[in-house]
Parts: C-alpha cells; sequence; structure tokens
C-alpha cells in the first residue's frame, strides 16, 4: 500500500486550535514520523509506529488524541500508557500543550504520587489520561478510574512495557476498554520481533510505519567509546568531563547502588551531580527532575528510569558509565541527546571484557561506535 505522505500540518486535515497551538510551540513542519502517522491514526487505524528517538513520537498520536476527544463530553477517551512516572507527566504535558485550545484536560496518573489527590482528580473530571500501568490498574480495581468511553489507546515505549513484565497489566487495561472500535497505537525507537507479534493478537489488521529501518540512531548523535580499567573508571569519567564541553549530562549506572557510589565519588572529587533511581522517593525524583530540566544541575546519574523517552533539550552528552545490559537500551540511553534535530555527543566506557556487548550494540545499530583514548592529564591543565 502507498502510505500517503503529507508536507506540512496545514495539508491535513486538523482544527484551528491545534493549528494554532502547534505554530505556538514551534512546529513549523511535520516530522517524518509525524508525516506518516498522522493520516493514518487520523483515520481510526491501529498502528505499531517505529523511528528514532528525539523524532516527535509524541506529537504522532498526541495530535490524533486531540483531535478525536470530544471537548464537550466529560470522561476519559483516550488511555496513554508509559512505562515511567517521569514520562508520564512529560507526555501529559505535551499532550496540554497541543490541545491548550481544545479545552480537553490530560491528567497524568503515576505511581508515587499520593493516590487521594489522584482520585479527586479523576473524580473533578478529564478526558485524556495518560499514566504508569500499575497505578493505572490501582485505580481500576479501585473503581476511581473507569475506561467505557476509551476510544484511544496508545502503548509509548511499548517494548520496554513488555520488557519490565507490564504485559499482564496492560492486558487487564485492555480488557476494561471495549474492544469495538477501539484505536490501539504502540510507539517506540525499537520494535523488537516478539512485540510485532504480540501486537496482532491486540490489534486489527495494524499498519507498520517504519522510519529507521536501518538506522536506529540519528546520525546528529556522534559516538565514541572508551576503554578503561575498573579500578580507574571514575577518574576516567572526571577526565571527559573535565575535557568535554558539556552543557547538560546524564550518565548511566547499571544499578541503583552503582548510581549512588557514583555520586558520592563525584562529590568527593569535587563534582556536582544528582542520582535519580527508583528507590528516591517520588517527591524527590520530581525534585531532581525539575532541577535537571531547568538547567540547574549539570550532571545526572540514572539508572535506566532516565532511558526512555525524556525530552530535555539541554542535553549535550550521555555517557555510559555502565555499558547497558541490552542493545536496545544503548539506543534508547543515548537518544537523551540528539533530539529535535540538535547535535549530541554519546560516550560509553567499556572494560577489555565488554567489547562483545559493544559488537551487539554495533550490530543493532548498524553503526560503527569509534575508539577514542583517555585526554591525558597535560590536555586537561590546558584548559
Ligand atoms: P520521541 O518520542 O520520538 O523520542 P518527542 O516526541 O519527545 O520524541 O519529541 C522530541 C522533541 O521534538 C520534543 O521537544 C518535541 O516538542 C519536538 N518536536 C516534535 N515534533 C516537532 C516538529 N514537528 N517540529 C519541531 N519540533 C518538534
Ligand atoms: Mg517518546
Amino acid at each position: 500500500m502507498m502510505v500517503e505522505r503529507l508536507q506540512t500540518f496545514g495539508e491535513i486535515t486538523l482544527s484551528k486550535q491545534v493549528l494554532q497551538a502547534l505554530s505556538e510551540m514551534g512546529f513549523e513542519e511535520p516530522s517524518p514520523i509525524q508525516k506518516e502517522a498522522l493520516p493514518l491514526a487520523l483515520n481510526g487505524v491501529d498502528l505499531i509506529g517505529q523511528a528514532q528517538t528525539g523524532t516527535g513520537k509524541t506529537a504522532a498520536f498526541g495530535i490524533p488524541i486531540t483531535e478525536k476527544v470530544n471537548p464537550k463530553f466529560q470522561a476519559v477517551q483516550a488511555l496513554v500508557l508509559t512505562p515511567t512516572r517521569e514520562l508520564a507527566v512529560q507526555v501529559s504535558e505535551e499532550i496540554a500543550k497541543i490541545c491548550k485550545y481544545r479545552h480537553i484536560k490530560p491528567l497524568p496518573i503515576y505511581g508515587g504520587q499520593s493516590i487521594d489527590r489522584q482520585i479527586r482528580a479523576l473524580r473533578y473530571g478529564c478526558q485524556v489520561v495518560v499514566g504508569t500501568p500499575g497505578r493505572l490498574l490501582d485505580h481500576l480495581n479501585r473503581g476511581t478510574l473507569r475506561l467505557p468511553y476509551v476510544k484511544t489507546v496508545v502503548l509509548d515505549e511499548a517494548d520496554e512495557m513488555l520488557d519490565m513484565g507490564f504485559i499482564e497489566d496492560i492486558e487487564s487495561i485492555l480488557k476494561e476498554v471495549s474492544a469495538e472500535d477501539r484505536q490501539l497505537m504502540l510507539f517506540s525507537a525499537t520494535m523488537p520481533l516478539e512485540i510485532r507479534r504480540l501486537a496482532q493478537r491486540y490489534m486489527r489488521e495494524p499498519h507498520t510505519i517504519t522510519v529507521s529501518r536501518d538506522e536506529l540512531t540519528v546520525p546528529l548523535i556522534d559516538q565514541v567509546f572508551y576503554e578503561t580499567r575498573e579500578k580507574i573508571k571514575v577518574d576516567a569519567l572526571c577526565r571527559i568531563i573535565d575535557t568535554e564541553d558539556i552543557g547538560q549530562g546524564i550518565i548511566f549506572c547499571r544499578t541503583k547502588r552503582g548510581v549512588d557510589e557514583l555520586v558520592a565519588a563525584l562529590e568527593a572529587r569535587g563534582y556536582f551531580a544528582e542520582a535519580l533511581h527508583g528507590d528516591l522517593s517520588q517527591q524527590q525524583r520530581d525534585r531532581v527532575m525539575k532541577r535537571f530540566r531547568d538547567g540547574k544541575t549539570e550532571l545526572l546519574v540514572a539508572t535506566d528510569v532516565a532511558a526512555r523517552g525524556l525530552d530535555i533539550d539541554k542535553v549535550t552528552h550521555v555517557i555510559n558509565f555502565d555499558i547497558p545490559q541490552d542493545p536496545e537500551g544503548y539506543v534508547h540511553r543515548i537518544g537523551r541527546t540528539g533530539r529535535a534535530g540538535r547535535k549530541g555527543q554519546a560516550i560509553t566506557l567499556i572494560s577489555p571484557k565488554e567489547y562483545r556487548q559493544l559488537r551487539l550494540i554495533e550490530q543493532l545499530i548498524k553503526t560503527r561506535i569509534r575508539r577514542q583514548e583517555l585526554p591525558s592529564l597535560s590536555d586537561i591543565s590546558e584548559r
């Protein structure tokens, strides 16, 4: 089938209100995934959308949701599921911008936030719910959230949600949505075969849009690796921080403990960094994220809770202090930089034992990651 491509937002039937909002958001023309997904999504078909990180997948489903939801009808009509709390908030905010003139209210619902506050907000009314599966299910079980009028369901970062074992929760949630004229859409930068297969079970003749079959990562991200031994890894990192021109950076570690230890080690060496991981309270997580978004923190040290979806435009560097466990994880981590046409730098530290993992990543992304030598001390003192 030929997919009809459109060139401008104006060439597609969008309401005046949405066009106005998009223009205020600075969206001049649709991104490639938006060009392909919007006509189909607006027609109500089931969709699997795969496109690189930072290329506007949120609006690719946020715009159709905004157009489809009836502002005069006070019931939840669209549901977006995200793997992390931070992403639920971000996606809800982006949809809020898109529907600024349509009088539609999106609401983020995620674990860790006071359930009473959420119950009150739900009772007050909203038409779009963006949430993490566990907490949504909690509300469904309590009867504080009902989904009989939901017509659109989106799984953002769909593969990650299945990886995290949310599949049963998601199935229970989907059961609450009437299958009749329900539209289901999946989005991610990586769509492993399993998820395409699984999608067949829940979707009706889904259309698959693959914007980046060949290159999973955007060319705007320059990718390098350094080989280093475990013992001197923190010092190697510090040398890199000293020589790179970092606007803001996210440093990924494998474990929560690793994150805390690295933050302490950096602080002991006079660097200021903040930790983000799942053992922090939601309040702490929100505060850390806000300071980072506001540009008050230069370095965020995080587990993979920060790997998916987060869109912070000043992030110039992603550093894999620990190599990601699976190749897909690499794609998402480095995708926190190089967003919306900006440049980014991705740096991975590996030990001599980790070359195999590096090769697996290169196979997935079909790109060579350039080897670099650690900057010498004289390089640093000259700066
Ligand atoms: P993805 O989900 O594909 O990783 P996002 O939806 O988070 O990407 O979008 C990345 C950034 O690009 C966001 O800041 C978003 O507001 C911006 N953006 C999205 N679509 C457009 C567009 N058509 N024109 C300009 N900026 C856009
Ligand atoms: Mg996204």
